[in-house]
């Protein structure tokens, strides 16, 4: 079927003929095919495309291994022969075996580990022939590899041994500590420049809720804007427990809420402040779960549930602002590396765990960050820092 309809791979040679056209005798040829390692569409199944026997003879070296490693017995580790050895085993010499030799006749065992995902060859000794003597110039091709292999990939500098150097970069123990410092000190510099920006853009305000709980309703919110003026700053009836937990944190209880507006009397001011802001929070990830969580509830209590709670009522929202996380910033002008998470340890606020006390912290955080920046054009902090990240 296949053969018919694609007139440019016609079927043109019978066995024989693909066989000494692709190098490989009859025998290797209907071995080969009968274990699958020539794959052939053609007409009837006894004949192949001149491009299959081309791909064969192209691949008749691996052809051939593959063969001899299905033709040859599976061993366990130790558990092989004393006679078959592997290609580096051969090279060895010892007292029975006074020069290097390499495999003189085909694969007679297979080893095979991390379920076949690593193999060995294993050789018959007996089969064994000497190994050749490299020439001058693979003599020194190897010389150089490996002195290539211990220079320092920064610097320059030849080590005593490659594994002084790092293993994926191949640099010296200098020139990795320099380029951790280049990194932190470029990472405090982005974080710095960030935190101005922020500062001076008008459409910045700090937003910060106290909740009932880690997954709970608010109980407190304010929005300053970047100036730290106040917004919007009031307490909220969560019309649910507070965790004693989270109440020995921000230290409001049910007493401090007789009269406290629901969320849906504050949703109207509260999207009116935040609308088209850039809205800086420190863990931007719990307040916006924070918003999502009552804006959902509300939407449920309006009449009877949609399925598409988050999408109707949530998202636009929450496309109605830019939200960043100021935490994540802070952590990396701070500058606490964590080897084992490859990332910046998160760093405390320090805000007192009151909202408009939260909101006012994250502000002076920024203003202690961006006070860091150094200034454009210096020549030894400024862009040269910056410029040796893509070092
Ligand atoms: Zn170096």
């Amino acid at each position: 079927m296949v053969g018919k309809t694609r007139s440019t791979e016609r079927a043109d040679y019978g066995p024989g003929q693909a066989a000494a056209r692709a190098g490989l005798s009859l025998g290797e040829w209907r071995r080969a095919v009968r274990s699958g390692l020539i794959r052939h569409a053609d007409v009837d199944g006894t004949r192949w495309s001149a491009a299959a026997v081309e791909r064969a003879r192209a691949s008749r070296a691996s052809i051939r291994t593959g063969l001899q490693v299905l033709a040859a017995p599976e061993y366990r580790w130790g558990q092989a022969p004393a006679h078959l050895l592997t290609r580096a085993q051969l090279a060895e010499t010892g007292p029975d075996r006074p020069v290097p030799l390499r495999p003189g006749g085909p694969i007679r065992g297979v080893v095979r580990f991390r379920r076949d995902r690593d193999r060995l060859y294993l050789y018959d000794v007996r089969e064994a022939v000497p190994k050749r003597e490299p020439t001058a110039a693979q003599k020194a091709a190897a010389e150089r590899r490996r002195l290539a292999a211990r220079t320092c990939a920064g610097c320059g500098k030849v080590a005593g041994d490659r594994s002084e150097l790092s293993r994926t970069k191949r640099l010296c123990p200098t020139c990795v500590a320099q380029s951790w410092t280049r990194k932190f000190a470029a990472d405090r510099q982005d974080a710095a420049a960030w935190a101005r920006e922020v500062l001076d853009d008008p459409a910045t305000v700090f937003l910060d809720t106290e909740t009932t709980d880690l997954c709970g309703y608010l109980v407190e919110i304010s929005v300053t804007d970047r100036r730290g003026r106040v917004l919007l700053d009031t307490v909220v009836d969560p019309r649910a427990e507070i965790d004693p937990g989270a109440q020995a944190v921000h230290g409001i209880g049910a007493a401090d809420l007789v009269g406290a507006p629901v969320y849906a009397d504050l949703a109207a001011r509260l999207w009116e402040v935040l609308r088209g802001r850039r809205v800086v929070i420190y863990n931007a990830e719990f307040d916006t779960a924070v918003l999502r969580r009552e804006v959902v509830r509300a939407a449920a209590e309006l009449g009877p549930r949609p399925r598409d709670l988050v999408e109707r009522y949530w998202l636009p929202l929450e496309r109605s602002a830019r939200w960043e996380c100021a935490m994540e910033w802070y952590a990396q002008w701070y500058g606490e590396w964590d080897h084992y998470h490859r990332d910046y340890t998160w760093q405390p606020l320090g805000g007192g765990h009151r909202a408009l006390g939260d909101c006012r912290a994250v502000r002076e955080r920024l203003v202690e960050m961006a006070a860091a920046l150094s200034p454009a054009g210096s020549a030894d902090q400024g862009q040269p820092v910056l410029a040796g990240l893509d070092a």
